[in-house]
């Protein structure tokens, strides 16, 4: 699947010329469409252009649902078999607010709330049945807890897989039910986009979850206003890791370890195509992040 970065990149530049962006975005994605030469390709009109995943038919799979790759040893349940109440890994932290205001914007960069030196980890575009293993593996070595924006088609082919990801503290957000592009849908299909997978996150996990991403991180005043109808707070990021292109291990690492700051909120991917490259980056950088006196933390509103 092409990156959640391709359009926010485009629309951060403009962020920028008008003084609101993040310049950690705008460099990190800049610097990678200037060495890989792949980004710049892509249609950034087609939600799903230069990915591995097939564009979503209407109606149809989730962009990165792994159809084929389905692991055999993953058997298939009913979500409510998953529930869990009350579930450590809930979905976030606090008490459900039932409307938070409506954002003028994604945020990029976690609250000082969150004390100095923290970083968030995010993975989107899954649950995948052989990436999200791993990774949950990886970062319970490392004893770290990150966000997960799971695309909702995703979650319902592999509830076992959300419930995984809660049951180890992780925080659940909703990254829509297909990975459209949300300022091209009429509000309806706005609202049934996020609607859906929050009512499954809800169902499967035991709490709603309270943070959205949009595809690409590309939001707009309605869908802005409709996430925090359904109780969420919109959240993008600060650093970009272009981990989808598969730039490589090290590369991917590098990206981390130049760019992250206090507060930052890093991005890369677990579904929408092969991530054996995030996560070996996963594996090599936290020791070194945490070295340098950074500690990963769930978001907190
Ligand atoms: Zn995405």
């Amino acid at each position: 699947m092409r990156s959640d970065s391709h359009i926010v990149s485009r629309r951060t530049l403009l962020c920028v010329g008008l003084g609101v962006g993040t310049a950690t975005v705008t460099g990190v994605g800049v610097g990678f469409l200037t060495h890989q030469g792949t980004a710049g390709g892509a249609d950034p009109g087609l939600p799903h252009g230069a990915g591995d995943a097939p564009a979503p038919a209407a109606g149809g799979a989730a962009p990165g649902a792994p159809k084929a790759k389905r692991a055999p040893e993953l058997r298939r349940a009913t979500p409510d078999s998953y529930r869990l109440r009350p579930l450590a890994g809930e979905t976030s932290m606090g008490e459900p607010a039932a409307h938070p205001p409506v954002r003028t914007h994604a945020e990029s960069r976690l609250s000082s709330l969150h004390g100095r030196h923290v970083v968030a980890l995010t993975f989107d575009d899954g649950p995948h049945p052989e990436h999200t293993p791993r990774l949950l593996e990886v970062l319970r070595r490392h004893g770290v807890q990150a966000t997960f924006f799971v695309v909702g088609q995703n979650a319902a082919a592999f509830p076992e897989l959300l419930h995984a990801i809660a049951a180890d503290g992780h925080v659940v957000g909703n990254h829509s039910y297909t990975h459209r592009q949300l300022p091209r849908l009429p509000s309806t299909e706005i609202r049934s986009e996020l609607s859906r997978t929050s009512e499954l996150i809800d169902r499967v996990v035991g709490t709603p979850p309270r943070w959205c991403r949009a595809p690409y991180g590309d939001w707009h005043p309605p869908s802005l206003k409709i996430c925090s109808e359904l109780g969420m707070e919109p959240m993008n990021w600060s650093v970009d890791t272009q981990d989808w292109a598969r730039p490589g291990t090290a590369r991917i690492v590098r990206a981390v370890l130049e760019n992250t700051t206090p507060g930052a909120i890093i991005l890369q991917h677990d579904g929408g195509g092969l991530r054996d490259q995030t996560v070996a980056a996963v594996d090599r950088y936290l020791p070194l992040l945490q070295e340098r006196g950074f500690t990963c933390v769930r978001p907190s509103v």
